[in-house]
Formats: structure tokens, C-alpha cells, sequence
């Protein structure tokens, strides 16, 4: 989470119609809360608690309780690795950092409508877009079933630093609690975008130096894997 110099890109919507973009020039945090600005969310430090749904385990993220709908929000920019249905994290998806060195799992995604519009494995994603809805997905192998009791978001963050770790009993997943903690001050506003798919986007983007050819370079680099 570094502090850097960044350029912000306000777009302001004006009755739905008339477009004003104002560019300002900002020091502040490229990384975001991945629950929206307005939406109410609780959690505790609940990493390493026991699970057994499947088999017997620990628990290796963060659950963020909230309102299924919820639009969630990419902490840090990267590339969709993992999209789809998972059996524990129901509909999921999982966003790799473009130096490959973080993986971000946002799991539990809303029945019938988990991801943000557009939304595809192999693309890029900017810190503080929409990639998908709260909901309580999983704990099924069967696609599309609320098995989970409470509605929430389950946020993981897995360290890479040699690809032999991934998809090995050496994976590295971190307690997040303290992040989130840190990130409530930067929340990304959202607002609806599309009235029939009902769908939300960002309200405020920000330029990010070299973003643009980041995703073909990422895509060459090889870094995709198959399980969660
Ligand atoms: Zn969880």
C-alpha cells in the first residue's frame, strides 16, 4: 500500500447527461476498501478461526458482514485471474497484483447477479472499480446456491512471492483485519449506472501511470492458475 503521488480524474454527473471532467492533482492512497463509500459493513479479527464445511480448516481472510447488493470495490489494480464458481467461495473472484506478487479473493458474491457488468477473466481492473455484488453464495458444488447463513463479503489477500507457492501447501495468506481497518479512509463512491441491469460504477477514477499497457504485459508474463 504505498503512499504516492497520483493524479485523480473527477467526473462529475450532472442530471445523467451533461459530462464535466475536472483532473486534479492529489498525494493519497491508490488502494480502497473493497466495500463501497455510504454501505454500512461490520467485521473482527476473525483470521485463523476454525471452518468445516468440505473439511476441516482455518479460516484465511476476513469476513466483512453487510446488505447483499453491496457493490464490492477492487483493492489494488491487477488482472482477473479466477472468475466463477468455487465451492466454498460460491461465486468468486480472484485479482492478481501486475507484479504478480499479490492475489486478492473476493468471495460469497449475490446469487443471480455476482459480478459488475463487464467483468471478464484476463482483464484489468483499476483499484476502486465495481467488480461485483455482495451477496451469501457457496459452500455447494452445485453453481448458484446461498448456502452461507449471513450475507457478507469473504476478503482474502495471498503473498506470491515464487510462483511454486501457488496452488501448494505453501500458499501465503495474511491476516487482513489491520487493512481494512487502514483502508476505511479511502472508500471509492459509487453511484447506478445502468437502471435495467442495475449495475453501479465509480464515481471517481484516477490515472495511473502505465495502466494502459499493463494488462497484454501481465498476460505474457504467464501468471494464470487454475484453482482458487
Ligand atoms: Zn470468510
Amino acid at each position: 500500500m504505498k503512499i504516492m503521488k497520483i493524479l485523480i480524474l473527477i467526473k462529475k454527473i450532472l442530471h445523467g447527461i451533461k459530462n464535466e471532467k475536472i483532473m486534479e492533482e492529489r498525494y493519497g492512497l491508490k488502494a480502497f476498501l473493497p466495500i463501497a463509500k455510504n454501505y454500512s459493513f461490520s467485521h473482527y479479527d476473525d483470521f485463523g478461526n476454525s471452518r468445516s464445511y468440505g473439511f476441516k480448516r482455518v479460516h484465511l481472510g476476513n469476513d466483512l458482514m453487510g446488505s447483499i447488493g453491496t457493490p464490492i470495490i477492487a483493492v489494488e489494480s491487477g488482472i482477473v485471474e479466477h472468475l466463477g464458481w468455487n465451492q466454498y467461495g460460491g461465486w468468486r473472484i480472484g485479482i492478481r497484483s501486475f507484479d504478480g506478487k499479490r492475489y486478492y479473493y473476493y468471495a460469497h458474491l449475490r446469487k443471480n447477479h455476482p459480478y459488475a457488468e463487464g467483468i471478464e477473466e484476463g482483464m484489468t481492473v483499476k483499484a476502486g472499480d465495481v467488480i461485483g455484488y455482495l451477496g451469501m453464495t457457496g459452500y455447494s458444488t452445485k453453481e448458484n446456491v446461498n448456502n452461507i447463513n449471513v450475507p457478507h463479503l469473504h476478503f482474502g489477500m495471498q503473498l506470491i512471492f515464487d510462483e511454486s507457492q501457488v496452488d501448494s501447501p505453501n500458499e501465503i495468506w495474511i491476516d487482513v483485519y489491520q487493512i481494512i481497518e487502514f483502508l476505511k479512509q479511502n472508500r471509492s463512491e459509487v453511484y447506478q449506472s445502468n437502471n435495467e441491469t442495475k449495475d453501479y460504477s465509480r464515481k471517481y477514477d484516477f490515472m495511473e501511470e502505465g495502466f494502459e499497457g499493463r494488462s497484454l504485459k501481465s498476460l505474457f508474463l504467464g501468471i494464470f492458475r487454475t484453482v482458487p
